[in-house]
């Protein structure tokens, strides 16, 4: 296996009488809420090959039983199909809580569910851990900014967030799951983290999230125009999902609780990323201007100096190199679809 032993600390806590893992560190269990989506799978794939235990929470709203079917037959994986929203017993030594629909179109879709799963389910984890005395890692998000007035946003920033707009259910959720952590942190002595992910893009992202990467990867291969929304100025930042999977464990393994920005510093408008997918994916793509959505954020940067210093991290993936390695699955799955349609 790949992984440095030397990262990752010893756990007294759980008690689980598991074999070692390597020298000096026991196999954990670990859970991951929302295991079956994006950026779940992704992080699911590294603990399994690093040698740990791994269960999976999945509703299925946006994740997909594919995306893990690899580890199917893995005594060490294991997924239950349970919605957050409710209660569960588990006996685990880490909780990353992940499951919350991510892309504007999917946490618009059911807006009171994403705040129940935002409030109930991060309130449900955290009971779990402070009952079994699991550490707690929360995937918040560059959103808590809102349409930010300081650029590039640091951690110190308190937002600038509509409350009561089509946006909120996923912001405002997100910044009371940050409350609640933090105060099952000063309140029950749980062991927490925060991340606060920046725009992230990758292999098994949906085709159809309306995500602004997975779209125009989708139309170039497609041969569709890329939509740009507005007059394509507004920016974010894009960071490839490995390197946010290896921030999220390099967090939850280190000593700090955060919040940790997590993101690729390096920003794009909509237009330069049309013009970064033309120039890596299909030369002849070609674009189309669409109406913005309500509250757009205009701008979004994540300034990573807290991370790089405590946590030791930064993305190594530049959006060039980033694109071309979710093409291939992108095409696969573009092809797929093609056929089913055909049948
Ligand atoms: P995703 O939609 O691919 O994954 C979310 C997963 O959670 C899915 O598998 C979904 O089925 C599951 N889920 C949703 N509601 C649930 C519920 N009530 N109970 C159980 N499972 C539920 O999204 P993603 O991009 O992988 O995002 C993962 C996390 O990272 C989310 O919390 C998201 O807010 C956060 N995040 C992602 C980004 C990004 O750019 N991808 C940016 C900022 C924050
Ligand atoms: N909870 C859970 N699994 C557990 C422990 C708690 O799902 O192993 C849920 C519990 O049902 C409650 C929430 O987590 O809704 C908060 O639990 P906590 O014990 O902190 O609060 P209380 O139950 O006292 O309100
Ligand atoms: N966007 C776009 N074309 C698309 C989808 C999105 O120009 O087909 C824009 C959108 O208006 C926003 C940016 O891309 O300014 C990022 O949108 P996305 O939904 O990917 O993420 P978020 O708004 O959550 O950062």
């Amino acid at each position: 296996s790949s992984y440095n032993d030397k990262d990752f600390s010893f756990r007294v806590n759980g008690g689980t009488g598991r074999v070692p893992v390597g020298v000096g560190r026991k196999r954990m269990r670990i859970v991951v809420t929302g295991g079956a989506g994006f950026v779940g799978s992704h992080l699911v794939d590294k603990l399994i090959k690093r040698g740990d235990d791994v269960i999976v929470i999945d509703n299925f709203f946006t994740g997909r039983k594919e995306n893990v079917k690899h580890h199917f037959g893995n005594p060490r994986f294991e997924l239950i199909r349970h919605d957050v929203v409710e209660p569960i017993l588990l006996e685990v030594d880490q909780i990353y809580h992940l499951a919350c629909p991510a892309s504007p179109v999917h946490y618009k879709y059911n807006p009171v569910k994403t705040i129940k799963t935002n409030v109930m389910g991060t309130l449900n984890m955290l009971g779990l851990a402070k009952r079994i005395g699991a550490k707690f890692l929360l995937t918040s998000t560059s959103e808590v900014y809102g349409d930010p007035l300081e650029h590039p946003q640091k951690e110190t920033y308190w937002g600038h967030v509509n409350p009561i707009g089509v946006r909120s259910c996923y912001d405002e959720g997100k910044r009371t799951a940050e409350t609640l952590t933090m105060d099952y942190y000063r309140g029950a002595n749980v062991e927490v983290r925060i991340a606060r992910i920046f725009n992230t893009y990758g292999p098994r992202m949906c085709l159809d999230d309306g995500r602004v990467v997975s779209n125009f990867v989708a139309q170039a291969i497609r041969k569709q125009p890329m939509t740009v929304y507005g007059d394509g100025k507004q920016t974010r930042s894009f960071q490839f999902v490995s390197d946010l999977v290896d921030g999220l464990v390099a967090l939850m393994e280190g000593e700090h609780i955060g919040p940790f920005n997590l993101g690729n510093p390096g920003e794009f408008t909509m237009l330069e990323l049309a013009g970064v997918v033309k120039e890596v994916i299909d030369p002849s793509a070609t674009i189309e201007f669409k109406a913005n959505t309500a509250d757009d954020p205009h701008k979004r940067k994540p300034d990573i100096s807290k991370a790089k210093e405590l946590l030791n991290w930064e993305p190594k993936i530049s959006l060039q190199e980033g694109l071309p390695l979710m093409v291939n699955d992108f095409r696969n799955r573009i092809l797929n679809e093609d056929e089913g349609k055909g049948n």
